[in-house]
């Protein structure tokens, strides 16, 4: 066997990392960003028509994501504008009609 013959891959041993693209696969990626645009400083993810809310906390009690919470008066303000996953479930079970989305 010369010297100038490629290495032969050996039954158990493990090809280097770099022809593998296995340092790739455990190298730290950069964070994707999956901010959404209202917490970039776009529109808030939802409008509230506090003037139509009766304060009944419907969407507060249903957001699974916990994305609302009363004010003083009882009606809802988007506290945690990050966790809204634009569910639809707020809007859609608010009886007086007093939320809207912003995305959809
Ligand atoms: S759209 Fe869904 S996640 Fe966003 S506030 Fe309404 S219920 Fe919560
Ligand atoms: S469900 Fe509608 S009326 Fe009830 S608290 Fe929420 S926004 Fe107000």
């Amino acid at each position: 066997m010369s010297d100038e013959e490629p290495k032969q891959h050996v039954s158990g041993d493990k090809p280097p990392a770099e022809q593998t693209g296995a340092a790739n696969a455990t190298a730290e990626k950069p964070a994707a960003d999956k901010t959404p645009d209202y917490v970039k400083g776009g529109l808030p993810p939802l409008n509230i028509f506090l003037h139509w809310c009766k304060a009944c906390n419907i969407c507060i009690a249903f957001c699974p994501q916990k994305v609302l919470e009363p004010d003083r008066d009882g009606k809802p303000v988007v506290a945690h504008p990050e966790k809204c996953t634009q569910c639809a479930i707020c809007w859609l079970h608010c009886p007086d009609f007093a939320i809207t989305s912003n995305y959809k």
